[in-house]
């Protein structure tokens, strides 16, 4: 988009916005503007992805509950899991990597996503 975006209505240099599942350019004078809706990239990405736990994972009362929620193993389970790591934790599209990647940030999980993960 052209950042020497001109106001139709004033003239006045306008300023990009950017909403969820927007994107435009505003005028800061006069409120003149416009939307146009943007995908973000990341929702379009057919690539599947893996997560895997990695080493050295430590079970702790927050990350047993998340590992649990996602594999539905019981705790014993879940000690083998992380003591016989690179585990295959999770296999799927962008967004939903993106959201369990949140989650085990929160957690504090290690992990490694396969291929490269650029969002
Ligand atoms: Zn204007």
């Amino acid at each position: 988009m052209n950042k020497e975006c001109k106001c139709e209505k004033c003239g006045s240099k306008m300023i990009p916005i950017q909403k969820e599942g927007a994107t435009g350019m505003v005028c800061p004078n006069c409120g003149f503007g416009f939307v146009t809706s943007y995908i973000d990239p990341m929702y379009e990405d057919q690539n599947e992805y893996e997560i895997y736990l990695s080493k050295g994972n430590k079970i702790t009362n927050k990350n047993y509950f998340l590992i649990q929620s996602i594999t539905g193993k019981n705790i014993q389970e879940i000690k083998q899991l992380f003591e016989s790591s690179p585990y295959l934790l999770y296999k799927g599209h962008a967004a939903e990597v993106r959201e369990l990647m949140n989650k085990l940030d929160e957690s504090g999980v290690k992990y490694v996503i396969a291929p490269d993960f650029i969002y």
